[in-house]
């Protein structure tokens, strides 16, 4: 669990409830005995500046071609290979591009209930997905490596490439475990 900045508590025990044990990382020595790295959501910019101060950027760039990393909202911002509005530097390890705080000020926080793709509930459960929205990118364009596991308004906002996951919104606030159960059985 990176956590540098963010809600990386809330996912911490997201992922207990989900019967992991999550390491707080914080330095890069940190990383070498993970067996996968979630980025939480936060704010995409300052996380960028922490991750730079710490001399983490590349290590996660390079610990991202090893293991598995799921990228929520903020995460998932870090985690594309395109990033607008404004654009800024980012990890590049999905085939996607993110445009930030794709759904505008005024709806910039909304709770919505997703019909997620069959491949998903058959890997984790029947049933809509809750999700919440807290200033989200929009994914504006996934390549053809990429899964769309679940869609919001027509665009993919939970989508998978080989390794990686990613969701704009925010799972850790809702108490279905059913995306970081996903994550876990990536590992
Ligand atoms: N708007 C934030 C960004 O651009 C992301 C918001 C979030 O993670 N909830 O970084």
């Amino acid at each position: 669990m990176l956590s540098l900045q963010g809600d990386f508590a809330a996912h911490g025990e997201a992922l207990i409830r989900s019967g992991a044990v999550p390491v707080y990382v914080r330095e890069r020595e940190q990383l070498d005995r993970l067996d996968g790295l979630v980025l939480p959501g936060g704010e995409s910019t300052t996380m960028l500046k922490l991750l730079r101060s710490e001399n983490l950027f590349d290590d996660l760039a390079e610990f991202g071609l090893r293991k598995p990393m799921f990228g929520t909202c903020a995460g998932a911002i870090l985690m594309a290979r395109d990033v607008t509005h404004p654009a800024q530097p980012s990890l590049g390890l999905m085939d996607i591009a993110v445009e930030r705080n794709g759904y505008g000020r005024q709806l910039d926080s909304r709770v919505v209930k997703l019909d997620p793709a069959p491949e998903f509930e058959e890997r984790t459960g029947p049933g809509k997905l809750e999700a919440v929205f807290i200033r989200a990118p929009i994914i504006r364009r996934a390549g053809s490596e990429v899964r769309v596991l679940a869609e919001y308004a027509g665009d993919p906002v939970l989508v998978e490439q080989g390794r990686h996951l990613v969701a704009t919104f925010h799972p850790e606030l809702t108490m279905d475990r059913r995306v970081h159960s996903f994550f876990l059985r990536m590992l």
